[in-house]
C-alpha cells in the first residue's frame, strides 16, 4: 500500500518530491496484486504448482527412460506436447483444481507467441492476484523465448507455421524443464505474497466480539467483583 510521507516532510518538500518518491517506489509497493482475501487462492495455486512440477518431473523421468530404450531423441512436437499436457492436466484435476486459472476455451491460460509476446487468457472473474501469478509464469516463458529469438527464426516460423519448439528442435525434456521453470517462478511470487499477507496486521482474523454484560457493573463497583484476599479474612474474623 502506498503511504504518503509524514506530514511535515510533505509540507516542507512540496508536491514534486512527493511525486518523485512515488515514482521511486518499487513496483511491488505501488500496486500489490494480492490482498487478504486472496490467501486461500494463493495456497491453492501453490498446490497446483507443486502438482504440476511433480508431474512434469515424472514425465521427464519417463521420457529419459524411453529415449534410452529406443535410442532416440524425443522432440517437443505438437502431438507429444498435447499428450503430455493432457496428462499434467489430469494430475491437476485429480490433486488440485478449483481455481479460475483453468483454460477458458480449450487453450492454455497463458501463452507465448513466436515474437515472444505473452498473453493471459483467464476468465474475466479471475482475480488480479491470480493474473499476476500467471503473468510471472508467462514472463519466464518469454525470457526463455527471447533467448532464441532472431529475425531469421521469426521468418522461418511465419514461412513454415512451426512454433518455436518445433522450429528450434526443442526436446520434450527441455520443454518440460521450461514448464517447471514457469511454475517455479509462480511459486516464488506466491510464497512471497503469502508470507507478506500472513504477517500483515489487516489480514489477522478479527477477535470474535462478545457482549460483556458484566463489564458495566464491574466498572461501577470495581471492588465488589474482585477477589480480594483481605475480604475473606475480614469475613472470617468479622471486621
Ligand atoms: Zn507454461
Amino acid at each position: 500500500m502506498f503511504q504518503l510521507p509524514n506530514e511535515p516532510l510533505a509540507a516542507r518538500a512540496g508536491s514534486a518530491v512527493v511525486l518523485l518518491s512515488f515514482l521511486a517506489l518499487p513496483a511491488s509497493v505501488q500496486a500489490q496484486a494480492c490482498g487478504c482475501t486472496d490467501i486461500a487462492d494463493i495456497k491453492k495455486r501453490m498446490k497446483e504448482a507443486d502438482v504440476a512440477i511433480k508431474s512434469y518431473a515424472e514425465e521427464m523421468q519417463k521420457i529419459a527412460e524411453q529415449m534410452q530404450r529406443q535410442r532416440t531423441v524425443l522432440l517437443a512436437d505438437r502431438e507429444k506436447r498435447a499428450k503430455m499436457q493432457s496428462r499434467i492436466q489430469h494430475a491437476l484435476d485429480q490433486n488440485a483444481g478449483g481455481l479460475p486459472t483453468a483454460p477458458t476455451a480449450g487453450d492454455n491460460p497463458g501463452g507465448t507467441d513466436n515474437l515472444c509476446n505473452t498473453t493471459i487468457n483467464l476468465a474475466p472473474s479471475a482475480t488480479a492476484c491470480m493474473r499476476e501469478s500467471l503473468s510471472r509464469h508467462e514472463a519466464f516463458h518469454r525470457q526463455e523465448c527471447l533467448r532464441t529469438r532472431s529475425m531469421a527464426k521469426i521468418g522461418e516460423s511465419i514461412a513454415t507455421g512451426k512454433d518455436r519448439f518445433e522450429r528450434d528442435g526443442t526436446t520434450l525434456v527441455a520443454y518440460a524443464t521450461e514448464e517447471i521453470g514457469g511454475y517455479t517462478a509462480e511459486k516464488a511470487f506466491l510464497q512471497g505474497e503469502l508470507s507478506r499477507l500472513q504477517q500483515a496486521p489487516e489480514c489477522r482474523p478479527k477477535p470474535i466480539e462478545t457482549r460483556d454484560y458484566t463489564g458495566q457493573a464491574r466498572d461501577r463497583a470495581p471492588s465488589s467483583n474482585r477477589q480480594n484476599p483481605v475480604d475473606s479474612l475480614r469475613r472470617k474474623f468479622g471486621f
